[in-house]
């Protein structure tokens, strides 16, 4: 369940082998119903505003299996918990694991220290630790992300994005906007660089095939034969 609702949505229950699991019934401007995994867990079936009730039931009961398999599928991709800022929690960039330590003399706002991400900051300030902890990360995403993005262009002369952003989204890696805007996720800095490589691959193919239709998927792999191998890598 989301902390952030203020108003709860009605859900359905609905049990099999690995127990039982809520269905949040969401109500949106839209045609169809369909059921919807978040990256936090949360399952949704999203309906239209007039459905009554009882159809989302029906919906969500006749499609239990997909649900199960889809929540399967989700833990095989080992879903991180909320990170934690205090000494000691594990925290990513680039796909590598680094313990969290605090300096408060610390020259920068964070820095890496073989197994350590060392952050500029008290140890009881959790609020501190997660602001330069945040600072440092977008300070890296930018450079590392502008430089892999000019270097596909230049290797596969791709046309370039109109513009690079960077974002905290919660169930997006990037998107593309029909104005040639590439956005990126902040927390893709935490995966693997091969993964990185394919998500900004991925959207700078979106600037000729706005879709994903299977001309999409084949002008990618004419770049990556094996994007699926570097989308794998995204947890
Ligand atoms: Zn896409």
């Amino acid at each position: 369940m989301s902390p952030l609702a203020v108003t709860a949505n009605p859900s359905v229950w609905i049990a099999g082998d690995a127990g039982l699991v809520e269905v949040v019934i969401v109500r949106r401007k839209r045609k169809r119903l369909a059921l919807v995994v978040e990256v936090d867990g949360e399952v949704q079936c999203r309906i239209p505003k007039r459905c009554a009730h009882y159809a989302a039931k029906a919906f969500i009961l006749e499609h239990q299996d997909w649900v199960f398999r889809a929540i399967a599928r989700m833990k095989g991709r080992a879903v991180r918990p909320r990170p934690q800022f205090a000494e000691g929690a594990i925290h990513y960039f680039l796909g590598h694991g680094y313990h969290l330590k605090t300096r408060a003399d610390l020259p920068g706002k964070a820095q890496i220290r073989q197994s350590d991400l060392i952050v500029r900051a008290l140890p009881d300030a959790p609020m501190q630790i997660q602001m330069r902890l945040e600072n440092w990360y977008r300070t890296q995403a930018m450079l590392i992300f502008n430089r892999r993005l000019s270097a596909l262009v230049e290797r596969f002369d791709l046309p370039m994005a109109a513009n690079l952003k960077i974002r905290k989204m919660k169930a997006k890696w990037g998107s593309c906007s029909q104005s040639g805007v590439i956005t990126l996720n902040l927390w893709l800095i935490t995966q693997d660089i091969k993964a990185i490589d394919y998500v900004i691959l991925h959207e700078l193919c979106h600037l000729k095939h706005f879709d994903h239709t299977p001309a999409f998927y084949g002008y990618l792999a004419g770049f990556m034969p094996d994007w699926r191998a570097h989308k794998a890598l995204l947890v």
